[in-house]
Order: structure tokens, then C-alpha cells, then sequence
């Protein structure tokens, strides 16, 4: 009779249920960015991942709605993303972690930091944000308010599927966040912020855009300094935050 063993990848231990090893991977490995599968995996070419970068930019802006019944958490699946994509996106973040027993990685953006992180990962401007200009309405990606900052956390896990006695792998991409909607004004006032990295030569996002913002005034101080001027809309919040009180942030 055999015993099942369960190895961690990650260091020589040896447990006789799942359940030590995940609690020995939890305490000892915690925030383990080591994969040791690593090398077999392929880069995905800059095609693929403009392809997938897509398709988590249109599945996030469409979650993004103008009334009170799009606002709140979301919860948001990409099925068959591969994990090598995964990795070629988020692997440089500090937040990264890769749980070798549940093959799971994670990575987590918070705050306005955290939005500034994403529209760097996907290459487009507008992602944390949708317009209706007749309205002067715009939802967003709920990332800080004055009661705080609040989490985008993005997951991917290996799934199996049974067919014919044989067993396909894949991989699913859930991403969970908080939305909100406000009004907005536009009242061009001047601010300055860091530059925004523009990818060189053929890097440049499909979707990627800057007509909201002044792009006179983007060409005029892009060539000599780091610094960029440009017209950023200022918003008013319209709906009470009270609601967002009770919902767990993941906060350990
Ligand atoms: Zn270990």
C-alpha cells in the first residue's frame, strides 16, 4: 500500500496531507515568487499579449456603468488565459505571488499607485475609468476615496478538464474590484503629473489613446523634461459611500 506524499516544491519538506503543506507554504513560503516550473514555460509574443491585454481591458470597461445599479463589487472570469501571459504581465509586481500547491498566482494593485501600476501592465491610458459624455457620468475602478484605498486582484489558477479518459489543463483569470460611478466637470484646470511611459516604435496598444487629455500641450513639454502638463477632469462624487463600508478589503 502506498502512502500519498505531498512535496513542497519550493524546499525539501514532505507532508501526508494537503492541508500541512498549504499551511507550510502559507508560513514559510508567503509571498513566494519563485516558480520552479519556470523554465518550460514559452514567452508569449508581443501579439498575444496585446491580445490579451484586450481582452482584460474590455471585460474591466465593461463592467464600468453610469447608475447606481453598476456600482459596488465585481467579480470578473477569463477563461482559457494562459499562464504564461499571466506571468509576462505580472510577475515584476511586488505584490506577486505564486502558491506552487493550488497553482495559483496572484498579484494585487491598490490604491491610486495601483491604477497607475495597471495602466502601465496594459498599456492604455483609460482603463480604470468610462465616460458618458452626455451625461457628464463616468463609472470607474474604485481604487481610493477619503475613507481609503481599496484592492484590484487579479488570480489565476490552472483548471483541469476530463475528456475521453484525458485530462486538458488550462488556465482561468478572475479579477475582483470594487466600482463606483460619479458625475464629472470638466473645468480644464491645469494640473501637473509624472509622464506617463509611452511604449517606443511598435509597442503602442491598439486601444491605447490620449485624446482626453490636451495633447498640445503633451508635445510641447514631452521632448525636454519629465514632466507633463495636461487637462485632467476634475470629479464630484454623487452617490454616498456608506455602502463600501462593510465590504472585507481581503486585509489580513
Ligand atoms: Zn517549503
Amino acid at each position: 500500500m502506498t502512502t500519498c506524499t505531498f512535496p513542497c516544491l519550493l524546499c525539501s519538506k514532505i507532508y501526508d496531507t494537503k492541508k500541512k503543506l498549504q499551511s507550510h507554504e502559507r508560513t514559510k513560503h508567503k509571498n513566494n515568487k519563485s516558480i520552479p516550473h519556470y523554465h518550460i514555460l514559452d514567452k508569449p509574443s508581443e501579439e498575444i499579449l496585446s491580445f490579451y491585454r484586450d481582452a482584460i481591458i474590455i471585460r474591466l470597461k465593461s463592467s464600468l456603468g453610469f447608475n447606481r445599479h453598476s456600482i459596488g463589487k465585481k467579480h470578473i472570469v477569463i477563461d482559457a488565459f494562459p499562464e504564461s501571459v499571466f506571468l509576462s504581465l505580472f510577475e515584476n509586481e511586488n505584490s506577486f505571488k505564486y502558491i506552487p500547491s493550488q497553482r495559483k498566482y496572484q498579484c494585487i494593485l491598490e490604491g491610486a499607485v495601483g491604477g497607475e501600476i495597471l495602466k502601465s501592465i496594459l498599456k492604455y491610458d483609460q482603463v480604470i475609468f468610462r465616460e458618458n459624455k452626455n451625461t457628464s457620468t463616468k463609472g470607474y475602478i474604485l481604487l481610493e476615496d477619503n475613507d481609503g484605498q481599496y484592492k484590484l486582484t487579479f488570480i489565476w489558477r490552472q483548471k483541469e478538464w476530463k475528456e475521453n479518459d484525458r485530462l486538458f489543463l488550462t488556465g482561468i483569470l478572475s479579477i475582483n474590484f470594487i466600482t463606483n460611478s460619479g458625475g464629472f466637470i470638466n473645468d480644464e484646470e491645469n494640473q501637473i503629473l509624472p509622464s506617463v511611459q509611452e511604449s517606443s516604435s511598435n509597442g503602442n496598444h491598439i486601444l491605447h489613446t490620449i485624446n482626453k487629455y490636451n495633447v498640445s500641450s503633451i508635445l510641447t513639454q514631452s521632448n525636454n523634461n519629465n514632466v507633463q502638463i495636461y487637462n485632467k477632469p476634475r470629479y464630484r462624487y454623487i452617490l454616498p459611500y456608506s455602502q463600501f463600508k462593510n465590504i472585507s478589503l481581503n486585509n489580513k
